[in-house]
């Protein structure tokens, strides 16, 4: 059985503007040890679909359906107090920005330690061992004596790293990482997607790994979910996704990463913007911005299938390492083959 199990999550926020689905009707799995990329545009509801993992999901929002499985429980029917037992220690997870995630007015070690002790039997020495050994693996130099330090007296490279070691203090089966390096430039970023895949890998810990730029995930992760508009849109392995991405939309995103000796003078961009989701686009909704809609594309949604063959495959189904796409170049329906270097250039 899969480490997490999510079927036909949905997700809505009661706005002023009306109901919008931020997350509808979603599956996926991930297996232990996976690490799992979640990528699309801002707004496609992957932050949403992360913070549901750990129940924060807070008014005006509300999950209206599906179910969360993480080993051996649905998360959805978990108690406040069992909800906070599962966060940080089988669930962790590591925000955008580290400054919201440090509280300003207690040491960086108290508050690593404090995540221990909350969670492990331990002394207070033991916590504070323990910590330091935390600070160390993630490279703060002078560990010891920085124990006592506050978050402003860190850079924010050093204050993400504080952050992971605080999220791996207790080993847990899941860690969710919501763009980690958005907030940090280039130099940094690389060393701290390293540092979280080096980790990954010692403690045996499942990522799901959120970002807006396919770019960040190629290189560290084994499969790829591509959400567009609350919905999953393509489901592939990197290397199927990379070398043979199969929904427009992806293919769109494929453009927009700058390459190695990339000779174009402004990379590709995916023509209009992310769709209001008080009022989604009927059929695909990806059809007002898709180069190859037809008609039938504004009427019917595309179910995910397989590929491959064509055949109607929930991913929870399907095979793990099976192409899936919701359009319906694959589901027989449209009339033309899509020819992909109209999008590519
Ligand atoms: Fe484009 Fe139609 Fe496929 Fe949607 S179903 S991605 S509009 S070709």
């Amino acid at each position: 059985m899969a480490l997490l199990e999510v079927e036909d999550l949905v997700v809505q926020f009661y706005t002023e503007d009306g109901v919008v689905r931020a997350v509808d009707g979603i599956s996926y799995e991930i297996e232990r040890g996976e690490r799992l990329a979640v990528v699309g545009e801002s707004g496609a509801g992957k932050t949403v679909a992360s913070l549901a993992l750990l129940g924060l999901i807070d008014e005006p929002g509300e999950i209206v359906g599906g179910e969360i499985r993480f080993r051996d429980r649905n998360i959805l029917e978990c108690s406040d107090s069992e909800l906070r037992s599962l966060r940080g220690d089988e669930i962790a997870m590591v925000f955008q920005d580290p400054e919201t995630a440090l509280n300003p007015v207690y040491s960086v070690g108290e508050q690593i330690a404090e995540a221990i002790r909350a969670h492990r039997d331990v002394t207070d020495e033991r916590a504070r061992r323990r910590t330091v050994e935390l600070l160390e693996r993630v490279g703060i130099p002078d560990a010891e004596r920085r124990y006592a330090d506050y978050p402003h007296e860190f850079s924010g490279g050093q204050q993400q790293r504080i952050v992971i070691a605080m999220a791996l203090s207790c080993e847990p089966d899941l860690l969710v990482c919501d763009e980690p390096t958005t907030a940090l430039d280039v130099t940094i970023e690389a060393q701290i997607l390293e540092l979280l895949e080096e980790l990954a890998a010692e403690f045996e810990t499942a990522i799901q790994f959120v970002s807006h730029d396919l770019g960040v995930v190629a290189e560290r992760c084994d499969r790829v979910l591509v959400m567009y508009a609350g919905q999953i849109v393509e489901r592939a392995t990197v290397d199927d996704l990379y070398y043979d991405p199969k929904h427009p939309y992806t293919v769109g995103l494929m453009a927009s990463i700058p390459r190695f000796g990339d000779d174009r003078d402004r990379l590709a961009t995916i023509p209009g913007s992310a769709p209001d989701l008080v009022d989604p686009p009927t059929g695909c909704r990806f059809h007002p911005r898709c180069p190859y809609a037809e008609s039938c594309c504004a009427t019917r949604d595309p179910p995910l299938v397989d590929a491959e063959t064509g055949t109607a495959a929930t991913p929870l189904e399907a095979a793990p390492d099976a192409h899936l796409a919701a359009c319906h170049e694959y589901t027989g329906v449209l009339e033309d083959g899509l020819d992909y270097d109209v999008v590519v250039r």
